[in-house]
């Protein structure tokens, strides 16, 4: 019988156990800290790895991230030898589809502007763009990324999105390389972040960017907060370029409450909501995992270690 042990600080533990059971009946599941013999336990699905107590788990095989985001667990706390596998699942993928598109809308549409002017009494029409006419850029192509992009073409946006490798995706003018993010930046009205944390993209939503992107403009980050340089962006919004960002995810979480973004006119800031792991359907996809390795078969979603996503 296979062995998982659950570790999180603030994943539901009860609903995780019954959704993996439902998928795997089989399963032996231990919640930390009560392993039980440790010698047992092949599979881990834990959020982070903070005191390095997968170590001295002797018969791990394979750790399943509870986030699509897996940048902490890429130095030594996962022993060498033992796959590491990102979040991938369908419901993770919707939600960041609702918030990529609501916010998207959100600035098509001028929607900030009239939630302000109703709040002074104020009747004042701003123009109406098609979709055709907002062109939009994304920073990453994969499994969200990809999916958004395809989502805001089917609405009829322009779109554009820059990855590491080169892509087809009907619809989305896919560039790669310095010189296709400098097109994307340069023509994009609403450049949205989807990126993964690694040592290339750290930081990559920085001045230099900024001064690459149109006056007015909008950078959303839907990725982590450590791609972006906070103090870049306060002066680049001071001087317009971009003129407004949406941020979900931010160097320090919870963002502290006397953070100057928290009540700049021109940031919104969401609480690291963008998209959400659901039990019922993430427990899927470990399911079909750990089934994958019993089988002898490759795990999907296997993170490549030296790639860094
Ligand atoms: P993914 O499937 O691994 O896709 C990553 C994309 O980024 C790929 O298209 C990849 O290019 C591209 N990329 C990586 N490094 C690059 C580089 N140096 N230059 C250009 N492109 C690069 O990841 P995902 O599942 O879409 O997730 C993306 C991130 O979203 C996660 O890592 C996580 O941080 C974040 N996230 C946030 C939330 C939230 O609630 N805010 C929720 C879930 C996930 P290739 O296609 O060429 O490999």
């Amino acid at each position: 019988m296979p062995t998982l042990l659950f570790r999180s600080p603030s994943d539901p533990a009860a609903a995780w156990i019954t959704a993996l059971r439902r998928h795997d009946p089989g399963l032996d599941i231990r919640v930390w800290p009560d392993t039980g013999a440790v010698e047992d336990i092949e599979y881990a699905l834990i959020w982070a790895s903070p005191d390095g107590f997968l170590h001295e788990l002797p018969a791990l095989r394979v750790v399943f991230s509870l986030g699509a985001g897996v940048d902490h667990l890429m130095g030594p706390e996962v022993p060498e030898g033992v796959d590491l596998v990102r979040m991938v699942d369908p419901a993770l993928t919707e939600g960041m589809i609702e918030y990529v598109i609501y916010q998207v809308l959100r600035r098509h549409r001028h929607m900030a502007d009239y939630e302000r002017q109703q709040s002074a009494a104020e009747w004042r029409i701003h123009p109406q763009a098609r979709p055709g006419e907002r062109r939009i850029g994304l920073l990453g192509l994969g499994e969200l990324g990809g999916a958004c992009a395809r989502t805001l073409s089917g609405l009829g946006f322009d779109v554009a999105g820059w990855a590491r490798s080169s892509h087809e995706l009907p619809g989305v003018t896919a560039v790669s390389g310095d010189d296709g993010l400098d097109w994307l930046l340069g023509r994009s009205d609403i450049v949205i972040c989807l990126l993964p944390l690694t040592e290339t993209t750290r930081g990559i939503l920085n001045g230099a960017l900024f001064a690459r992107m149109p006056p007015g403009s909008t950078l959303i980050n839907a990725a982590r907060g450590q791609h972006l340089v906070e103090e870049d962006l306060l002066i680049a919004l001071g001087e317009g370029r971009p003129g407004h960002a949406v941020l979900d995810a931010f160097r320090d979480e919870p963002l502290p409450p006397d953070h100057v973004f928290w009540h700049h006119p021109h940031v919104t800031v969401t609480p690291h909501i963008a998209s959400l792991t659901n039990p019922e359907t993430s427990a899927e996809a470990v399911a079909r995992g750990i089934r994958a390795d019993r089988a002898g078969e490759p795990i999907p979603h296997r993170v490549d270690r030296g790639r860094g996503y």
